[in-house]
C-alpha cells in the first residue's frame, strides 16, 4: 500500500471516460437487481447516512466516486459526520450513490446475505479497477466528499488517496 497524490482533474479525467461509466453503470445495475430480488426493507429513512450518529463509516473505491462526480458533478461542502446528500431522510443523490448506500440495511433480515454479498461485488469492483487501468482506493466516503469540495483543501489541486497495491 503507498500514499500518493491523485489531482481532481485526473478524477474528473477517468469521470469523463466513456468504458469506466458504462462498466459502472453495468456493475450497479447488476447489483440494485441483486439486491431487489433479496426484498430487503429500509425503515429507518436515512439514519444510516448521518455516519457520526449511527456509528459506522462508509468505504468507497476510485470507480465508485468517479461514477460519483459523474453523475452529480456539483459537489455539496460537508458541514456536519454525515453525507450532505440525505436530505429531510431522503437520498438527493441515487444515481451516482455508492456500492455501501445500495447494499446497507438494518433490517435484521439482511443481516444474512448483505456481507457476503458485498465482499462478491468488491471483489468484482477490484478486478474492474485492473481492466480498466484505474488506481485502486478505499477511502472514507466523507473524507473524499470534502476533500472533492474543497477542491483539495489546501489549494494544491490534489487529494491524498491510498493506492492499494
Ligand atoms: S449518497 Fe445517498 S444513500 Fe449514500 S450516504 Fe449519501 S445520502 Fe446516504
Amino acid at each position: 500500500m503507498s500514499e500518493e497524490a491523485i489531482s481532481i482533474e485526473t478524477l474528473y479525467e477517468i469521470a469523463a471516460r466513456v468504458d469506466v461509466i458504462d462498466a459502472m453503470r453495468d456493475f450497479y445495475e447488476a447489483a440494485d437487481k441483486g439486491i431487489a430480488a433479496r426484498g430487503a426493507l429500509c425503515t429507518n429513512r436515512g439514519d444510516c447516512c448521518r455516519f457520526g450518529e449511527f456509528g459506522h463509516r462508509l468505504y468507497v473505491t476510485t470507480l465508485e466516486v468517479v461514477y460519483f462526480m459523474a453523475m452529480h458533478p456539483s459537489s455539496l461542502p460537508v458541514t456536519v459526520d454525515a453525507c450532505p446528500h440525505a436530505i429531510d431522510g431522503t437520498c438527493h443523490a441515487r444515481e451516482g450513490r455508492p456500492l455501501g448506500c445500495r447494499v446497507f440495511y438494518c433490517d435484521p433480515k439482511a443481516q444474512d446475505w448483505q456481507g457476503p454479498l458485498t465482499e462478491e461485488m468488491l471483489a468484482q469492483l477490484r478486478e474492474m479497477h485492473v481492466c480498466l487501468k484505474v488506481p485502486y482506493v478505499y477511502q472514507d466516503w466523507l473524507a473524499i466528499l470534502r476533500r472533492v469540495a474543497d477542491n483539495g483543501g489546501a489549494g494544491d489541486g490534489s487529494v491524498r488517496l491510498t493506492i492499494v497495491d
